[in-house]
């Protein structure tokens, strides 16, 4: 028996042969990602595996340990730094089918599997008025564990309600090396100190399978809608200064478009164009007049930069309009075009906006093959998150369209390394290793690769993911 045969035959007894796929679109469709280009054949996974249990995972990856055969957990593979395609052959965990969720009233508390929607988990919590503090773009597909893996506060603005991670009570985990481990507590209150929670929240997949998730209920707010829509992006950067300075109470979301993006959104639900860029934000309070008076501070707040509207939205129909032009706008940029968009995270810190914002309006500038091309520029303003972008001819060749993307995420890691700032959402890694050997130094990729070393002997776990990617 060869060593390919073995290794199927050993995971099909495990899972059961209706759990495995060797088939070559199983495996294509399993690695790749959201980038524009074809994935090299050598790079393709050997074989697809759904476990059913956490047994199950425990018993793939512990053979894996013991052939040291890289192991690469798929949630929906639609990461955007490069951690959803990879670089090496090995066994991919698709986490689809760990999807159980327990209420827990008694002890305000849910558990759900890695391979629960983000949807599906923000749909049932809805049910008991509860609100999950996680709201990407790409909701209806992400799954929790990698949304947890990479802690990201997706369009919330973490000033306000925190990271994702800080609900989460504890991660059910499978080690590289095959045990199984329990973290944190069942109570309400996380641990003090050293927390093992905080290896996997945020882990990037690099420490363990995440197999369930505990996250601490959290009872939803009261909502108020506003629009602003300024003259130009300085005043909008100084308006967003504003909220803060002013000591407003800070929105959960605050979402911006440039005003060519916003004239695109507006024209797609037949609104007026806007004639300015646009912000929109949701205040939030635990009554309705407390979540009305924080919306009525942040105008007031904002109105001091004068912007050409401030105004609250209290029509219901007229908010979802309006909310969709921006929600849908990197889909629909897509979709209008019949090409393909990619878009960078620029985060700035607080006092520098204004000169960042001038920054990424001239996102593209002297980039070779970007400059070429149509920008537009949208984002989490009140996270001080932008997201400049392009729209990437679809007939492009493989080596053009890599070439555009580690343009982008070359840039990207400038800007982020010119504010000390850096990715809030997204993960790091993949493309963003290079970034983060800069930002934090020899020492501090040392850390992350020692820690690597602690948990996973072998390296089975994402390898290859945090090598700076090619
Ligand atoms: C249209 C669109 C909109 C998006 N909008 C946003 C946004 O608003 N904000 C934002 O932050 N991101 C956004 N994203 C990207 C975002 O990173 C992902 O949607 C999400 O975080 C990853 O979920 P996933 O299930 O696709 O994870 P995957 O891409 O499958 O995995 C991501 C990482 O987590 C690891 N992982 C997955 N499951 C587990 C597990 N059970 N245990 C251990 N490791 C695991 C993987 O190995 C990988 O390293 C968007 C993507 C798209 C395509």
């Amino acid at each position: 028996m060869t060593a390919e045969n073995n290794l199927i035959a050993t995971l099909a007894a495990i899972v059961g042969s209706d759990y495995l796929s060797t088939s070559v679109f199983e495996r294509l469709k399993s690695s790749l990602d959201i980038f524009p280009y074809e994935k090299k054949r050598e790079e393709l996974p050997l074989v697809v595996v759904l476990p059913g249990s956490r047994e199950e995972v425990a018993d793939i990856v512990r053979y894996a340990n013991q052939e040291k055969i890289p192991v690469y957990v798929r949630g929906s593979g639609t990461s955007f730094t490069g951690a959803a395609r990879y670089p090496e052959p090995g066994i991919v965990i698709n986490t689809r089918r760990l999807n159980h969720f327990r209420l827990n009233r008694d002890n305000n508390y849910f558990e759900c599997g890695p391979g629960c929607s983000c949807n599906e988990i923000s749909g049932l919590l809805a049910k008991e008025e509860c609100f999950l503090p996680l709201a990407p773009g790409s909701k209806l597909v992400a799954s929790m564990g990698g949304l947890i893996s990479n802690n990201t506060s997706a369009h919330i603005i973490d000033a306000s309600v925190g990271k994702p991670g800080d609900y989460v009570l504890s991660v059910e985990v499978v080690l590289p090396t095959g045990e199984i481990l329990e973290t944190g507590t069942t109570g309400l209150r996380r641990p003090a100190g050293n927390d093992l929670t905080k290896f996997f929240v945020g882990g990037d997949g690099l420490f363990g399978v995440i197999t369930s998730i505990r996250m601490r209920l959290v009872p939803d707010f009261c909502r108020a809608n506003g629009l602003l829509i300024y003259p130009d992006l300085a005043s909008l950067a100084r308006g967003v200064q504003r909220l803060y300075y002013d000591r407003c109470p800070v929105p959960l979301f605050m979402e911006f478009m440039d005003e060519k993006t916003a004239d695109i959104g507006f024209d797609l639900k037949q609104l007026e164009r806007p004639g300015g860029p646009v912000i929109m934000f949701v205040a939030i309070g635990n009554s309705q007049e407390a979540a009305d008076q924080a919306a009525e501070r942040i105008v007031a707040a904002m109105n001091k930069e004068k912007p050409l509207v401030a105004e609250r939205i209290t029509d219901a129909g007229r908010w979802d309009i309006l909310w969709t032009t921006r929600e849908v706008i990197g889909s629909y940029l897509m979709q209008s075009t019949g090409n393909q968009w990619i878009s960078a995270e620029v985060v700035s810190n607080l006092a520098g906006l204004e000169e960042c914002m001038h920054d990424v309006v001239n996102f593209t500038d002297g980039l070779p093959l970007l400059s070429t091309l149509d920008s537009y520029l949208f984002g989490h303003i009140g996270a001080l998150t932008m997201h400049p972008g392009v729209v990437l001819p679809r007939d492009w060749d493989d080596d053009r369209k890599r070439q555009a993307v580690d343009e982008k995420f070359a840039r990207e890691a400038e800007l982020n390394l010119k504010y000390r700032t850096c990715g809030g959402e997204w993960g790091q890694f993949a493309k963003r290793t290079a970034f983060f050997e800069q930002r934090y130094g020899p020492e501090g990729i040392k850390i992350i690769r020692r820690m690597k070393e602690v948990f996973d002997p072998h390296n089975i776990m994402n390898r290859g993911i945090l090598r700076p990617a090619g």
